[in-house]
This record gives structure tokens, sequence and C-alpha cells, in this order.
């Protein structure tokens, strides 16, 4: 009989179709009454298939005794409890890698738009204001200086791309790496010399509010910040004063605290680029990232070393 998987995420058919030649899959995510689900089938579960911003409780783990392993559809697991997964000896995979490039791209487009202003004048000339005048000037990126927070592996791509478009590069981590961009202690620090702020660490608490009212102000009237990471990195009250006060001059974000909920005062402001998340959302990629995660638990199921494994 094969084993008995749960999906606690609305994943697509391209990650279900193979994992149900692995595991006799439950949808957890989709179904009405969940205690009937667990009731029936959470003492069998051995797998959990999940994103990794959305959280997984104790509670609910807790309420599936056989669990063997937790496989990560993504590559963040700031929702996956490791402590409690640790004392269980429960196994956590992820997809790191596949979706590196993608990401990057996002961030890379993020600084083209916010500096261009491609968005605002996309809409002018969709207005027919571009028949009244021209459209005012906006900034260069050669010359300018980027701070990458969390240089990892997005983070490394996003330095290869804003290097290739003639901008200087530092960076902020809990430790200096071998690499040849220059290190900053502080998140202050590193905004204080950021015409760009890049946001590409984990979420998680380690991370909440990271980048706060203080590193805006160190990023200052002439900086802009993306946030690719997580939204629980960016105090989004403190950046809509921001915002609003020309504390910093504008922000392109792909995550939120409450996505898909979006403060009005981000969705009013023409000095924000709003995108929904998407990532690593391209077909290549979450198909990528589908064979990877489903890859990890077949690995797990036939004795086999975890192809991903979050250490
Ligand atoms: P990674 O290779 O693990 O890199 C994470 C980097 O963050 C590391 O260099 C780490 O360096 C740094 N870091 C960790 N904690 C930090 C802290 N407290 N302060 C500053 N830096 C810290 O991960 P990745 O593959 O690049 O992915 C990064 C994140 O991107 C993911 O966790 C995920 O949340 C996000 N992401 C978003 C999307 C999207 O669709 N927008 C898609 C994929 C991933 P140190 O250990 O030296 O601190």
């Amino acid at each position: 009989m094969k084993p008995a998987a749960l999906l606690l995420a609305p994943v697509p058919d391209f990650l279900t179709d193979p994992l149900s030649e692995v595991c006799q899959v439950h949808d957890y995510y989709h179904t009405e009454d969940k205690q009937e689900l667990l009731n029936a089938v959470g003492p069998q579960i051995r797998a959990v298939i999940m994103y990794g911003a959305s959280m997984a409780s104790d509670k609910l783990l807790d309420r599936l005794p056989a669990l063997e392993i937790i496989s990560v559809y993504g590559v963040g697991y700031d929702g996956v409890p490791l402590d409690y997964c640790r004392r269980r000896g429960i196994h956590v995979t992820n997809t790191p890698d596949v979706l590196t490039d993608d990401v990057a791209d996002i961030a890379m487009g993020l600084v083209l738009m916010t500096s261009r202003r491609l968005a605002v004048a996309e809409r002018f000339v969709r207005a027919g204001q571009w028949l009244e005048g021209t459209f005012p000037l906006a900034h260069a990126l050669r010359g300018k200086t980027a701070g990458i927070v969390g240089l990892g592996r997005i983070g490394k791509a996003i330095g290869e791309r804003l290097s290739a478009h003639g901008m200087k590069v530092a960076y902020h981590g809990r430790t200096p790496q071998a690499v040849d961009y220059p290190y900053c202690e502080s998140v202050t620090g590193l905004a204080e010399m950021a015409d760009f702020l890049i946001v590409a660490c984990p979420g998680g608490p380690g991370t909440r509010h990271l980048i706060n009212a203080e590193v805006l102000a160190a990023l200052g009237p002439e900086g802009t910040l993306i946030n690719i990471a997580r939204g629980s990195v960016v105090d989004e009250q403190a950046l809509v004063e921001a915002l609003e006060t020309g504390a910093i001059r504008g922000a392109g974000l792909d995550v939120f605290e409450k996505e898909p909920e979006i403060p009005a005062a981000l969705l009013g402001s023409d000095r924000v680029v709003l995108l929904p998340h998407v990532g690593s959302g391209t077909h290549e990629t979450r198909r990528a990232m589908a064979m990877l995660c489903v890859a990890n638990v077949a690995a797990h199921f036939a004795n086999e070393p975890l192809l991903t494994p979050v250490s």
C-alpha cells in the first residue's frame, strides 16, 4: 500500500499527479470538514506537502502521529516549526536553486520598474497623457549602490544582475562571506550607503521587521526599498509612513505582511510597484519545484538520501 500524504496547500496538478504515483494523496486544503478528514486519515499520514510561508501548527502536526517528512513546495520554510520537527524526528525538505534565477529576475525587474517608473509611464501612455506632454525624467542605475540584505543563493544572483547594470553592490548578513562585495555589519549601515536596499533573506521570527523605521530613515529620501523575500521582514506600517513623508523615494514589493491583502496606502501610491508574489511564478520553475518536492518524498520512502533536506 502507498504511504499516505496530506496536502496543506493548493498545489498544482503537475505536483499532485506525480505525487499520486508515490503516495495516497489527501487534500486537506480543499476539504471542507477538516476535522473529519483528520479523524479518518490523520493517524496514517506519513508525508505533508505545504508552502513554506503558510503555518503548519504544532496542533495540526500533533494529529499526524505517523508523520515522517514535510516536503515544502518552495525554498523558504518559515512556516515550518523546525524545533518541533527536530523533536519528533520529522524530516523537512525544500526546493532551493531551481527558482533562484526567476526570483532574481523579479528583483531586477523591480529595480528597473522603480528607477525608471515603468508602471507609471505605462499608465501615462494608456491614459492618453502622452498627447498632452512628455513623461518626466526618471533615475539611472549605472553607478548607483545596491545593498543586498541576505546574500544567499538568490541574493548572489541578484548581485550578478545588478553588476551587469553597472551598479555597485554591498551586502549585509549575519556573517561575512568570501565574496568581492563589501560587507556591512548592520542593516542600518547598509541602508545608509545604498540607493536601493534589496531584501533577500529568509522570513520568520529571526528577521521580523528587520527593515523598520530606523532603517528606512537611513535609506533616505533618494533611496528605494525592494522586497522579494517575505512580507514579515518589512514593518509595513513604517514603510507606508516613510513613503507618505518622503523619508524614502519608493518601493518595489513582491511580498506583503498579510498578502494577498495590501494596505490601501500602498495600493494608492505611484511611488510603489506592487506584484502578487510572483518571484518563482513561471511554468518552467514551478514545474521544476514540483518535481523536486515530489522527488524528496519519493527518495524518503525509497530509503534513499533526501535530495534537498533543510539542515
Ligand atoms: P539562502 O540561500 O538560504 O539565503 C539566505 C541568506 O539570508 C543567507 O545569505 C543568510 O546569510 C541571510 N540571512 C539569514 N538570516 C539573516 C538575518 N537575520 N539577517 C540578514 N541576513 C540573513 O536562501 P535563498 O534561496 O537565497 O532564499 C532567500 C529567501 O527568499 C527565502 O527564504 C524566501 O523567503 C525568499 N523567496 C521569495 C520568493 C518570492 O516568490 N518572492 C521565492 C523564493 C524565495 P547569513 O546566514 O550569513 O545570515
